[in-house]
């Protein structure tokens, strides 16, 4: 991650020190520089990263960088596990919601062997099926069922609790689809 000198930033103002999860070096820091808006809103300079973070009320942005990082994906699905997660920290929720359910039946096709053309909430159902899904995750199949039940020509905006569980979900996938199927390789 690259890195640039925080006290570079020219007329720079001392702020209200404010800590935050930096969305570009996913460090938990404490600001006390940046510039200030007389509408009550901050640019805060990360100390760590020099990188900038817009905030205002309970808006953050970028927001932190959720999902944790997965070893053994292959390129093209560790660029959209990628994409997905800065949709979210974007708070463009409409889109996680989009991608997440693009790459949910992906993994049900090319990993638990559904078959093609079905309705999301069948992959989703044959995801649990197939045992991919921890029993604690119940609650998630829910929400997920939930989703399944909008129809494709209505369009409906995405929230920022339901774009978090959808990442959850698919972290918790890809986990146990790609990092202990390694784990598996390694020990046999
Ligand atoms: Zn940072």
């Amino acid at each position: 991650m690259s890195k640039i000198s925080s006290s570079k930033w020219s007329n720079l103002n001392k702020l209200k020190p404010q800590e935050y999860v930096c969305g570009f070096c996913g460090h938990q820091v404490a600001s006390d520089s940046g510039y200030f808006h007389s509408e009550f809103a901050w640019i805060y300079i990360c100390p760590n990263c020099g990188k900038p973070t817009y905030l205002r009320g309970s808006e953050v942005i970028p927001g932190p960088l959720l999902g944790k990082e997965i070893e053994g994906l292959d390129e093209d699905l560790e660029t959209v596990y990628k994409e997905l997660r800065s949709t979210l920290k974007n708070g463009d929720y409409t889109a996680t919601q989009l991608l997440g359910r693009k790459l949910i039946m992906h993994l049900a096709v090319n990993v638990a062997g559904s078959k093609e053309k079905k309705k999301f909430i069948e992959y989703v159902v044959e995801l649990k099926k197939s045992g991919y899904i921890p029993p604690n995750a119940n609650k998630w199949v829910e929400k997920l069922k939930d989703l399944g039940n909008q129809k494709n020509h209505e369009l409906k905006l995405g929230d920022k609790i339901t774009a978090e569980e959808i990442i959850k979900f698919v972290e918790i996938l890809l986990t146990f689809m790609y990092e202990y199927k390694d784990e598996e390789e390694n020990r046999s």
